[in-house]
């Protein structure tokens, strides 16, 4: 009895996109089907170490490509872990790799599917580019009942009972008309060696007559020398532990000696992962013992702000048996963690030198990197000196913060830095008035992280890490402009307090300020402005508000001005009045809404109107 399943929707989605597309490189099908039977001998095998007896009857592991010219078929068979019936049923008809589903998504908002197959290899599926019907049979280690699923890729898939001596999957595809060149012999051989030479596995071209021939190399990549590998291995080698599909930024090879060894081979993707801020993201290192896979959910394996890292760790100084819970906290793990830290950033420094291709990598990751700075206690200095930020020096480069102190004025003892949403509208923050003024540097910073690193770095190279808030006392510098009188400025002040004790905590007068009359900032020490902005949009919470101060500039005409006009009594409605406009500005340049916008727009046009 045959059970007729439908595919979940999404994979009709994909399939139809497959199926219909024009893309040229459909040889990457061999690559997808190899990729799984691999990951389907390394699953058995760390099977095996519990369970001994489990891969005995199926052999030495090895995967088999078999083309049959005079059926027009090609057979992908592995003897690795194999599938039962809940596994085709829930592997093979539904995505359960949420990258696959963003491929699908994409390819919807954007509408050619192309260019994006390559990039993110839509796995089996990548078979339905030359094969109008597949075949399988898979027979589960460790389970009697061997299974057969068959599909045409439309209109959902077959599954029935089958025969299989041992476990193991055989795939066959019943190739297209013009996709015969894939029985060709010479061919496979080619597209194999191009695109899965790094695979541990002997892959063995069957030949027919001519008998048969194992293709690859067949050993570990990361365990050959470095001298032995090519660019385009290390590259293919990427593209399969990573199952992304851009070309690596990084790639870093090296093997630690030590009282621990241990090899690893690491690539810096060039483009972002779709879940680099999902919480339930996958580590992106591969830990193998030896060889012998072991886990790729070892999160100790590598810090939280190289999340973007992929590629593998191999050590033989670990046990073989080790439980997964036992690795979560372990030293030796703890001390390959460390030592690979330290090489890459070692080998970040080095790509620093050259800022355009250093910027490859910091507009994909240097949000998640800086991350580091206040959670890598041990190396915040270096992953410091590693950061770029935008700043006032330089309209569209970004600066370091070595760079910054090369630059710093005569006696100048801090590193100044502003926080909100948007580079240019930080440009303009009144708050900078005097720095622009005597020629001093201002970091804009405008990535949420951006909040919580400085309180973790409060000194760089001897440099104080300050925001412009806390800068006040900095700021005195000799001024020759007229300026209010002290005491209507006080009068002005205490009356400002009273009319919006409801929305600010403090009115002042300020040195920071040259161009504007009024600006607003917070308390030392407070969250700043826009900090609680972010905490508001994220949690909806308004509890942290922070006590906003309303700082006045006591030598701009129109203060000078509202500072006269408290000696007469009557002029108090008017001076509430402009003092509403003074804070509402205020407010506008912080990027906070006005109080009443309606009242502030009728207000703005009687003045423009005046003023024509
Ligand atoms: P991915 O390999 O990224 O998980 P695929 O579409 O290539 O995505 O494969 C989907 C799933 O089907 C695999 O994760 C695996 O569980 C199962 N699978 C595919 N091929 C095999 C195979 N040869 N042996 C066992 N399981 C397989
Ligand atoms: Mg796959």
């Amino acid at each position: 009895m045959a059970d007729k399943l439908e595919f979940q929707a999404e994979v009709s989605k994909l399939l139809d996109i497959v199926v219909n597309s024009l893309y040229s490189e459909k040889q990457i099908f061999l690559r997808e089907l190899i990729s799984n039977a691999s990951d389907a001998c390394d699953k058995l095998k760390y099977l095996a170490l519990t369970t001994p007896d489990i891969a005995k009857a199926s052999g030495a592991f090895k995967i088999t490509v078999t083309p049959d010219s005079k059926a027009n078929t090609l057979t992908v068979s592995d003897n690795g872990i194999g599938m039962n019936r809940e596994d085709l049923i829930n592997h093979l008809g539904t995505i359960a790799k949420s990258g696959t589903a963003e491929f699908v998504r994409n390819v919807k908002d954007n509408g050619s599917a192309v260019d994006l197959i390559g990039q993110f290899g839509v796995g089996f599926y990548a078979a339905f580019m030359v094969a109008d019907k597949v075949e399988i049979i898979t027979r589960k280690a460790g389970e009697d009942k061997a299974w057969k699923w068959v599909s045409n890729g439309v209109d959902g898939f077959e599954i029935t009972e089958a025969e299989r001596a041992v476990n193991g999957t055989d795939i066959k595809l019943f190739l297209k008309e013009d996709a015969k060149n894939y029985t060709d012999t010479i061919y496979l051989r080619h597209i194999i060696r191009t695109y899965s030479d790094h695979i541990d596995y002997p892959i063995v071209l069957e030949l027919g007559e001519a008998g048969e021939e194992t293709v690859n190399t067949a050993s570990a990549l990361w365990m050959r020398h470095k001298s032995e590998i090519t660019e385009d291995q290390y590259k293919e080698f990427y593209h399969h532990i990573s199952k992304n599909f851009d070309d690596p930024w990084l790639t870093l090879h090296f093997k630690a000696e030590g009282n621990i060894e241990y090899t690893g081979l690491l690539y810096i993707p060039s483009e972002p992962p779709y879940d680099l801020f999902q919480p339930d993201r996958k580590t992106g290192l591969k830990l193998y013992v030896n060889k012998v896979f072991i886990s790729d959910k070892v999160e100790e394996l590598i810090p939280n702000y190289l999340r973007f890292v992929r590629g593998v760790i191999d050590s033989a100084d670990l046990p073989l048996n080790i439980s997964r819970e036992m690795l979560q906290h372990s030293a030796l793990i703890e001390k390959i963690k460390h030592g690979t830290v330290s090489r890459l950033l070692k080998e970040l420094k080095k790509r620093a030198g050259n800022y355009d291709d250093y910027m490859k990598f910091w507009r994909s990751f240097g949000i998640v990197f800086k991350e580091g700075i206040y959670e890598d206690f041990s190396n915040r200095e270096e992953i410091a000196g590693l950061s770029y930020f935008a700043s006032t020096a330089d309209d569209e480069k970004l600066t370091t913060l070595d760079a910054y102190i090369s630059r710093a004025q005569e006696g100048q003892k801090a590193i100044y830095y502003i926080t909100g949403d948007d580079v240019r509208v930080l440009r303009n923050n009144p708050q900078l008035e005097a720095f622009k003024e005597k020629g001093i540097e201002v970091l804009l910073l405008t990535d949420p992280i951006d909040e919580f690193w400085p309180q973790t770095l409060p000194n760089y190279k001897g440099f104080a890490v300050k925001h412009v808030a806390q800068a006040q006392a900095d700021m005195s510098f000799e001024r020759k402009e007229a300026k209010a009188d002290e005491g209507s400025l006080k009068k002005l002040t205490d009356m400002m307090s009273a009319q919006f004790k409801d929305e600010v905590g403090k009115v002042t007068t300020t040195e920071k300020l040259t161009k504007s009359p009024a600006s607003l900032t917070v308390e030392n020490g407070q969250m700043s402005i826009h900090l609680e902005r972010l905490m508001r949009t994220h949690q909806q919470q308004t509890a942290f508000a922070s006590t906003r101060i309303l700082e006045l500039n006591p030598y701009h005409p129109l203060i000078i001005k509202l500072a006269d006009m408290t000696a007469n009594e009557a002029d108090k409605p008017k001076i509430e009045e402009i003092s509403r406009m003074l804070l509402d500005q205020a407010k506008i340049a912080e990027g906070e809404a006005v109080s009443d916008p309606s009242f502030f727009s009728e207000k703005l046009s009687e003045y423009i109107l005046k003023a024509m």
